[in-house]
């Protein structure tokens, strides 16, 4: 069996992650490609339900996301996670996990917190602001860019469609984009 992968998105609330997972992950489901979606929003009620917002709550709930998208992997999907992911030695780690079992692809979603307040789709930036919510990333707890991610997307100049098929393209240059297409 062809090894899985996992796309693991990060960068700010906002930024686009899951808008350009979502795309992705649409164009492998047409190609009968298994596909599982991890959002750090979901998997907060869930598998999460009950973390913070601290740096040992959200390495712990990013360790999770590393494991299951490891366990996956190791199947053949396709993984798309897509979480703020904000510590580069958590992501490391992450991606040791996921690199036992297949790939890891990091995308670095990037937009500046100036862009994302302005988006402001689920209003946090307003309430970041304020300081009705505290620890938020870019506001008022920090985000490591990363020094070296397979791929950025700048979604203050590219489209969620431009992005989407640059996110499958590379998938193609490495031969993962066509993984489970039946003979
Ligand atoms: P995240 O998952 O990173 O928190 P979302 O995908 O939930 O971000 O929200 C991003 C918002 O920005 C969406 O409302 C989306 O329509 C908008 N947006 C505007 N331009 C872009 C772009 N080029 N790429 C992705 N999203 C964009």
């Amino acid at each position: 069996m062809a090894s899985g992968f996992t796309l693991w998105f990060t960068g700010l609330s906002g930024a686009g992650k899951s808008t350009i997972a979502e795309l992705v992950g649409g164009e492998l489901e047409r190609n009968a490609t298994l596909v599982e979606y991890l959002d750090g929003d979901v998997v907060r009620t869930h598998l999460s339900k009950g973390l913070g917002f601290s740096r040992e709550d959200r390495d712990t709930n990013i360790e999770r996301i590393g494991w299951v998208a490891s366990r996956l992997t190791r199947h053949g999907a396709a993984v798309l996670v897509s979480a703020i992911s904000p510590y580069a030695k958590t992501r490391r780690h992450a991606r040791q996990l996921v690199e036992n079992e297949g790939e890891f692809v990091e995308v670095f979603v990037k937009a500046s917190v100036e862009e994302c307040a302005r988006r402001d789709v689920k209003g946090l930036y307003e309430k970041a602001f304020s300081g009705e919510l505290k620890e938020f990333t870019g506001v008022s707890d920090p985000y490591e860019e990363p020094a070296s991610p397979e791929l950025v997307l700048d979604t203050e100049l590219e489209t969620p469609q431009e992005s989407a098929g640059r996110v499958l393209e590379l998938l193609g240059e490495r031969g993962l984009a066509s993984l489970k297409v039946p003979a």
